[in-house]
């Protein structure tokens, strides 16, 4: 079998990774870059308009024959791993007749991101998997496996070919509301593993305050019981994980959600994946704001805002109830609460990843808007990322989705195989 990391084997992001056995081909993820080659910010707009060919020669999708549209199709498919844009921004681009594997709540993320134009990925020729079921592409049989991540329904993928086990770890963590999925890898590994491709993005990162989703909510409890204030909450409407524990943080504290139209519409979306996520109408701990912002508009067309007026708030019932609302952030609603004036005694809580933080600091500050940060990683900490490789005992490690592959054989043993990008390797 062979084996090449098109991308990912030292950075995160852009993942893209090739098995070869016999005549067929599989690819796992397909991803865009979150860095460039200086490791600045990747900018996919500097790219807008080029053709396949040129986005191949400047290094922006790898050279894999038969994967893309207008050539004749030699991949027989694509495993993704789950609906994060460093793996799967660049599937617009391949042959619209490869199949592309998935969960059945990433393909739900993705026609949402569509839907709304953040992605050019219409989740066309898809197949939605039965987790822990395996089946057969061509001479590969795959097992997904659900994991713990922020990204929604997170998929890891066992490969069987020419009798040897590769383990694609995909992104996890240990710390989210799933949490459990861990912990029974860790009592029920995959055995006999020959290759793990362990993801390793902690390396290189703080743990930071908060070590778990569990924390982040008990913490937000504490913050949200006292009844002075109005907070505004920055995290990302696709991190469900993290909207349930403000969610809960407020069914607890007797507060109210405040929402936007395109995060109720990702959370009702996800109902029928999974019956506990928080939904529009449950009750008076979530309301709407239908901010006026495109995404609004865009559903106001189709009608599928009409769903949601049970539970919407105007901007003077919400002046009513100030103190009792936690306000999802988006760009428009902060906007309009600053041009009236009414931002003042707020607390900003941003929970999302700080790197991000500069690009929003300074309008907080021009309104004299205190921040507080609550956020926790959705990748594992390194101890248990330890654990992990502990309970499969793979014959090597393989390093993907990290800044560090050279700080792998500290933490693993010397049975890691570093994989350099576009090299192909026989295992
Ligand atoms: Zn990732
Ligand atoms: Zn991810």
């Amino acid at each position: 079998m062979k084996l090449t990391i098109h991308r990912g084997s030292e950075e995160i992001g852009g993942t893209c990774v090739e098995l070869q056995s016999g005549g067929s081909r599989v690819l796992i993820d397909f991803g865009l870059p979150l860095v460039d080659e200086n490791r600045e910010q990747f900018d996919f707009s500097r790219f807008k308009g080029k053709s396949k060919d040129e986005l191949i020669l400047s290094g922006v999708l790898p050279r894999i024959k038969g994967l893309y549209e207008g050539e004749q199709p030699t991949v027989n498919a694509v495993l993704l791993s789950h609906p994060h844009q460093d793996h799967y921004g660049l599937l617009s681009f391949i042959n619209s007749r490869i199949p592309v594997y998935l969960s059945e709540g990433c393909k739900e993320l993705i026609e949402v991101s569509h839907f709304f134009g953040q992605t050019n990925y219409e989740a066309g020729n898809v197949r939605p998997v039965t987790v822990w079921e395996p089946f057969q592409e061509g001479d590969f049989n795959v097992t997904p496996y659900l994991v713990d991540h922020s990204g929604f329904a997170a998929l890891a993928f066992l490969i069987e070919a020419e009798g040897k086990r590769i383990f694609y770890s995909g992104d996890f963590r240990a710390h989210g509301r799933k949490g459990i999925l861990f912990d029974n890898m860790l009592r029920r590994p995959p055995q006999n593993v020959s290759y793990l491709l362990l993801e390793g993005s902690m390396m290189g990162r703080e743990e930071g305050d908060y070590k778990s989703e569990e924390d982040i909510e008990n913490k937000l409890v504490d913050l949200f019981r006292n009844k002075e204030r109005m907070y505004f909450m920055a995290c990302s409407s696709q991190n469900i994980d993290r909207l349930v524990s403000v969610y809960r943080a407020c069914k607890r504290s007797g507060r109210i959600f405040v929402i936007d139209p395109y995060t109720a519409l990702v959370l009702h979306k996800l109902k029928k994946i999974s019956a506990h996520i928080p939904q529009f109408d449950w009750g008076e701990n979530m309301r709407i704001f239908f901010v006026p912002n495109s995404y609004t508009d865009k559903m106001a067309e189709d009608k599928s805002l009409f769903k949601f007026k049970s539970a919407k708030i105007t901007y003077d019932q919400m002046q009513g109830v100030r103190n009792r609302l936690v306000i999802k952030d988006s760009y428009l609603t902060k906007q309009i609460f600053s041009k009236k004036g009414h931002l003042e005694g707020t607390t900003l809580i941003y929970s999302m990843w700080d790197g991000y933080f500069p690009g929003v600091k300074g309008f907080w500050e021009k309104n004299h808007v205190s921040v507080l940060h609550v956020h926790c990683s959705g990748h594992a900490y390194i101890d248990d990322l330890k654990k992990f490789v502990r309970a499969i005992e793979p014959e090597f490690i393989i390093p993907i989705h990290t800044f560090f592959p050279e700080k792998y054989p500290e933490l693993f043993g010397d049975n890691v195989m570093i994989v350099k990008d576009g090299e192909m390797v026989e295992i």
